[in-house]
């Protein structure tokens, strides 16, 4: 606002000066032409009488500059000659002015120029008031200021009161985020600013403190189910070693035994090999992938698990064909996924149970579609089963076949080769495990 201000300030007062001095030139040359076709000396008599012609506005003043003495002037302001004389004395010591000199002195401007008069040269000054546009320039200038000081008290009352807002914000941030500990997580910042960026703050730590909450719930309950399903085998070990103890036994009985505290042991081992997947850096995994023929794999794998179906005279039929479709990935690994889907396949099948291995190929994936007609899924425990530690009810009760550990790390393998996991089951008629992996 300064700045558009003082430009107009600054363009009003030169249009004011160009005017000026246009109007001064203008007058100069009609005394000019006066005197020159008239060829009239300055006499007093003759040259008032053409003077009046001259606008009443302007004064005119003739030096001799020899004498340095005014020989004529049309003012009624004579004063202003006097005071200032040796200014206007200074300037005429010029005497060959080239072109006209334009200069203000109070609130007057003048214009200086030289004249001839019978061959005579004499210095001519025409002058104007310019008190009058010196006032509106001032008028002009008192607006800007008060506007400049209204904008100044404006800006004081705005930025104050933003800066409030703003403060307010931060110190209840800070107090709401003190009181929130471990016990009461569920507790979120809240604040009486409008102020927006306040706002946009509070939002963004609250959705931090959703994800805070969440992951510290998800490590709860994983620290709770680790620690329940390595109890079980611990106190089975320890409970086993101290009946070992308390007798002597045959050689037999006690090979009998440590063979039972071995299978417990690799039970606890299985256990922990497969939460240490969880803890590797998915970016740390990707960089061991490379192309994988993946129907070329799950073929091999199905002849490696064939039998595991005798026990059970389940039928396996692997309807897959190798047509050398591609994906990325860590082969290990995606053998790990679909063992724990077809071993899941034939563990919850029923007796004579069938299982069907195809694939749907589109132009930038590949599905491997694993169905079985076991026991299936209860509708409500679909979504759970992915969820680590997650066992139906009916096989947690049965013996000893899984962890609940299976699904959580096949769907957390999918994910790192960014892949999708669908499972369709109906109770008691079978279950569908669909993966889809990108192709390259
Ligand atoms: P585990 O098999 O070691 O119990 P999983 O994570 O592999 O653990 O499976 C979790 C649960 O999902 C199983 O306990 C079982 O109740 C259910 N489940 C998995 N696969 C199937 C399947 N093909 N048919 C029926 N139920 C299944």
């Amino acid at each position: 606002m300064i700045v558009i201000f003082s430009g107009i300030l600054f363009l009003t007062s030169k249009f004011n000066k160009y005017s000026v001095d246009k109007k001064l030139t203008n007058e100069g040359a009609i005394f000019q032409y006066l005197l020159k076709e008239k060829g009239v000396l300055f006499q007093p008599d003759t040259v008032i009488d053409y003077l009046d012609l001259v606008s009443e506005n302007f004064d005119v003043i003739v030096f001799d500059p020899q004498t340095k003495n005014p020989v004529y002037f049309e003012t009624d302001d004579t004063s202003f000659i006097f005071n200032n004389a040796r200014v206007l004395t200074n300037l005429i010591k010029e005497e060959k002015l080239e072109k006209n000199i334009f200069i203000t002195i109070r609130n007057k401007r003048l214009m200086i120029g030289t004249l001839l008069n019978e061959n005579k040269s004499y210095i001519y000054i025409v002058v104007k008031d310019i008190s009058g546009n010196n006032s509106y320039l001032s008028a002009l200038a008192f607006i800007f200021i008060v506007l400049l000081f209204l904008s100044i008290i404006w800006n004081y009352y705005n930025t104050n009161n933003i800066m409030s807002n703003i403060l307010k914000g931060i110190d209840e941030i800070t107090d709401s985020a003190k009181n929130i500990k471990g016990k009461n997580l569920s507790e979120r910042i809240d604040t009486t600013s409008s102020d927006e960026s306040i706002s946009n703050l509070i939002f963004t730590l609250n959705s931090m403190l959703n994800r805070v909450e969440k992951s510290f719930v998800q490590i709860n309950e994983f620290t709770d189910n680790v620690s329940h399903e390595l109890k079980t085998p611990i106190t089975s070990i320890k409970s086993m070693i101290e009946v070992e103890l308390s007798q002597e036994r045959t050689v037999e009985e006690y090979q009998e035994d440590l063979g039972k505290i071995l299978d417990e042991i690799n039970w606890l081992n299985g256990i922990i090999k497969k939460l240490l997947i969880f803890t590797k850096n998915p970016e740390d995994l990707e960089r061991h992938f490379k192309p994988i023929k993946i129907e070329n794999m799950i073929i091999d794998l199905c002849e490696f698990m064939e039998i595991l179906t005798f026990e059970k005279e389940i039928t396996l039929k692997c309807e897959l064909e190798d047509n050398g479709i591609e994906v990325l990935g860590d082969e290990p690994l995606l053998r790990d996924v679909f063992l724990n889907l077809i071993s899941n396949a034939i563990k919850y099948n029923k007796i004579n149970g069938k299982i069907n291995i195809t694939s749907i190929v589109t132009d930038d994936k590949i599905g491997i579609q694993i169905s079985d007609t076991g026991v299936g899924i209860k509708k409500e425990n679909i979504e759970k089963i992915t969820v680590r530690f997650f066992r139906e009810d009916t096989v947690r009760t049965t013996k000893k076949s899984g962890s609940g550990l299976g699904l959580s790390i096949v769907s957390h393998l999918i994910e790192v080769h960014k892949g999708t996991l669908e499972i369709e089951s109906i109770e008691g008629v079978g279950s569908q495990f669909t993966i889809f992996l990108p192709r390259i």
